[in-house]
């Protein structure tokens, strides 16, 4: 996180003098209590500080980089998560590339009449299927798909760095978010490298501290 001069002189302050009351910076500041509470409430939760009822603030000791790490590891599958896109298990190779090219996502999920996940159609997969001389109109999903129990799944309480973990193991793009039920899995989600590179460049643009 950038720091203003303001901040920096606080942290400073509190790194030296630490603990020491919000009232006592600003005085050593000759700013009011009341200006420098934003300052105070920004350098608290990004961690920079840590406040002690009837003690004050003290310095957490911990760098920049320290607090970003920290951050990413706490990141969820559901704060990143996209709208999944599916298709039912009866619709053509054509119609599915046809939705992919429509709805502008790299992997489809594979639905039965239940609404329950029971497979993946990725952009290769279709690539594949067409690469015959077969309809693609005649060709159900369900013959080309990646089938249960082969899908890799995720829940939104997952953490984000574990999910990314299982897409670079598995060497795969996208992981469909589910929820348990008794039938089967209910897709909620979609979660795709894409989502990853966004946490990446929000966490490096700080526009979560
Ligand atoms: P592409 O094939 O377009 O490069 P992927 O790398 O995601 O896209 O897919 C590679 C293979 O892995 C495909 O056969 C696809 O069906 C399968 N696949 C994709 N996502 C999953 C998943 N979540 N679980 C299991 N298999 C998957």
């Amino acid at each position: 996180m950038d720091l203003s001069d303001r901040q920096h002189q606080i942290v400073e302050i509190v790194k030296e003098n630490g603990p020491i009351t919000g009232e006592n910076i600003a005085e050593q500041l000759s700013l009011t209590r009341a200006t420098l509470r934003p300052d105070l409430a920004i350098l608290t939760m990004a961690g920079y500080l840590d406040a002690r009822p009837r003690v004050g603030y003290f310095y957490t000791g911990k760098t920049g980089s320290e607090l970003l790490t920290e951050k990413l590891k706490k990141f969820k599958v559901q704060e990143f998560q996209s709208i999944p896109v599916v298709v039912s298990e009866d619709v053509s190779v054509y119609d599915a590339i046809c939705t992919m090219f429509l709805e502008d996502v790299g992997t489809l999920f594979v639905v039965n009449e239940g609404a329950y996940l029971v497979g993946v159609l990725s952009r290769k997969d279709l690539l594949r299927a067409s690469l015959g001389n077969q309809d693609l109109r005649e060709i159900p999903v369900h013959i080309i798909m990646t089938r249960m129990p082969n899908v890799t799944i995720c829940y939104k309480d997952d953490l984000l760095l574990e999910a990314g973990q299982i897409l670079i193991e598995k060497q795969i793009d996208a992981l469909p978010v589910v929820k348990d039920s008794e039938q089967g899995y209910e897709v909620i989600g979609r979660l795709t490298k894409t989502n990853l590179t966004k946490a990446l460049v929000e966490l490096g643009r700080d526009q979560r501290v």
